[in-house]
């Protein structure tokens, strides 16, 4: 039987090699040598700092418990 297709986004960690910018605050930095989310949609990379990659595994979560459950 062939793997399953994985329902998420490609995402990983990564540790910043400079200085970026977090695509979701815009003026928060995420420093050299600080862990960095690396979200990839379509042909994008974007980056997010910790504190925003807390709350989009959290989102994620409440998303995939509502997905699960087939809609009347
Ligand atoms: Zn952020």
């Amino acid at each position: 039987m062939p793997a399953y297709k994985s329902l998420l986004k490609r995402a990983e960690w990564v540790t910043a090699g400079k200085q970026r910018k977090c695509y979701h605050h815009g003026d928060k930095r995420i420093e050299k040598g600080e862990p960095c989310l690396e979200v990839k949609e379509d042909l994008t990379t974007r980056g997010y700092c910790e504190e925003c990659a807390f709350e989009m595994f959290e989102k994620a979560r409440q998303e995939l418990d509502d997905l699960q459950r087939p809609k009347p």
